[in-house]
């Protein structure tokens, strides 16, 4: 029997559920791996406008902003 493909990847393929604006400035947000001093690392959705640079996990809760 075939192999079941988690739902995650069918989304992706969809172009979906990857793609997020911004939730302060509604510019295109990218998915990054983000090394944090004060929280966990990972991967978190991060703004694309280098004035904005909000982090969003990829639960969807705000994360703050990324300090660069
Ligand atoms: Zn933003």
């Amino acid at each position: 029997m075939a192999t079941k493909k988690p739902a995650k990847i069918a989304s992706q393929k969809k172009g979906k559920a990857w793609k997020r604006s911004c939730p302060s400035c509604e510019n295109e947000m990218d998915m990054a791996r983000v090394l944090r001093a004060n929280g966990p690392s990972g991967m978190y959705w991060l703004c694309q406008n280098n004035s904005c640079n909000t982090l969003v996990t990829t639960a969807g809760a705000v994360a703050g902003t990324l300090d660069i």
